[in-house]
């Protein structure tokens, strides 16, 4: 199992690998230590973040998103300058080939499980458990939280 995961001190993504045989996550850059809590991982499964202290985490596909909005983009930009030059059977097989390399990625693509507070990926587990895809609403009471405890942390420096 591998973890990727921004670190908490110095923001430098760092990236763990067989995790289920370490206690601790140490960041490359600045060495600061992250202690895996005991029953974080068993049975090659795992029941909350290491990071964080959040247990939800998503299922959601190791793809970079960047990428994916990249295809989107070219195939889009693709097909209008196809359609401005009154291609029609270009226009429709260039987007028709846009969304055959999505399909295509999507199944070839593993899965793995993303933290929805603090971001850290974890890939090569075995097992999913109770975890589930994304759901807006966890995400958008995270987002409140991060919102609320920088503010928080905002007001304390004035
Ligand atoms: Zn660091
Ligand atoms: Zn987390």
């Amino acid at each position: 199992m591998w973890i990727e995961y921004c670190c908490p001190q110095c923001h430098a993504t760092c990236r763990q690998d067989s995790i289920e045989s370490t206690d601790i996550l140490s960041c490359q850059k600045c060495k600061l230590i992250v202690r895996i809590a005991p029953q974080s991982i068993g049975n090659d499964r795992l029941t909350r973040c290491l990071v964080c202290p959040s247990a939800e985490l998503f299922v959601r596909k190791n793809f970079p998103q960047k990428l994916g909005v990249w295809i989107v983009t070219a195939g889009l930009a693709g097909s209008c300058v196809a359609w401005a030059w009154h291609e029609l059977i270009a226009t429709f097989a260039i987007l028709f080939a846009t969304a055959l390399v999505d399909v295509v990625l999507y199944m070839v693509v593993p899965n793995c499980l993303a933290c929805y507070r603090c971001q850290a990926r974890y890939g090569g587990v075995e097992s999913h458990g109770t975890f589930t895809g994304f759901n807006l609403e966890t995400h958008e009471r995270h987002r409140q939280f991060l919102a609320r405890s920088e503010s928080l942390a905002g007001s304390k420096k004035l």
